[in-house]
């Protein structure tokens, strides 16, 4: 018996001239790949709902429970028009599905993660701007799901909450440690190191939901950093990770809403 599924559609390859195979993130299966015979003909509706950022109902089933996953049918719940026709868009929907298809084992049900990409889709569908913004509390909520932190600026040695400069962070655990607590261990050289307000500020988007409980403006400085931090703490789970900084498009495009010369984080 077929089953239907919740998916968004992160990747779809040509397989001969009519079939595909469509690499999947499910509500009730995580990520699944699946084999869908006919779903090349053009104007056809069936590979339509299984074009890559699509969110689709599908209908199939697993022939043994090991085998590759057969898609009968498919239809288009949300095509998000707003992002396929926007470069910009394009790549910071880029950025999740290659975060996933990364960091997720297959045939993992993750229902709080497939949540928060869908939300943060739709978001991206209608918002004109702030994109970084909602990326850079994606990530957070992403890495606190998977269980990879990131934790409040306090030290791990001596319960010290840093308030400014430097600390170091293991990114495996979280953990962070003070300046003096890190000199007494021996530096650990390949533990990143970031700024104590930066890490604050990610920890607190990762409690939190897309949108947040306030409006928050973050300076060029600040939205700068925390997307380097982003790219630093999934790189370290995620090998040949391509900083989103380097990325074309993301590094022209307006970032942040300037409210003035006294411009910042509104929430601290
Ligand atoms: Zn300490």
């Amino acid at each position: 018996m077929a089953f239907e599924r919740y998916a968004l559609i992160l990747r779809s390859v040509r397989y001969g001239d009519d079939d595909r195979v469509v690499t999947f993130f499910s509500l009730e299966e995580g990520l699944l790949t699946g084999f869908a015979r006919g779903a090349n003909a053009t104007g056809n509706r069936f590979g339509s709902a299984l074009s890559p950022l699509t969110f689709s109902a599908l209908l199939g089933r697993h022939h043994t429970p090991d085998s590759l996953f057969r898609l009968h049918k498919a239809n288009v719940i949300d095509p998000f028009s707003g992002i396929r026709n926007d470069y910009d868009k394009l790549l910071w929907a880029g950025l999740p599905v290659r975060a996933i298809l990364s960091l997720l084992p297959p045939h993992v049900q993750e229902p709080a993660l497939f949540e928060l990409f869908l939300h943060y889709l739709c978001l991206l569908d209608k918002e004109r701007e702030r994109h970084a913004l909602l990326w850079i509390r994606f990530s957070a909520r992403m890495l606190r799901v998977l269980g990879f932190g990131p934790l409040a600026p306090v030290c791990h040695g001596c319960g010290l909450d840093i308030l400014l400069g430097k600390v170091r962070f293991d990114p495996e655990s979280g953990r962070v440690r003070c300046r003096d607590c890190s000199r007494m261990d021996g530096e650990k050289s390949r533990e990143p190191v970031c700024q104590a307000d930066i890490l604050r500020i990610l920890e607190r988007f990762s409690g939190e939901d897309l949108q947040g409980s306030e409006r928050v403006v973050l300076s060029d400085h600040q939205e700068g950093h925390l997307l380097e931090l982003v790219d630093q703490l999934i790189s370290w789970h995620v090998h040949h990770w391509t900083f989103s900084q380097t990325l074309p498009f993301l590094g022209k495009a307006p970032l942040s809403v300037k409210i003035g010369r006294n411009e910042h984080l509104s929430m601290l």
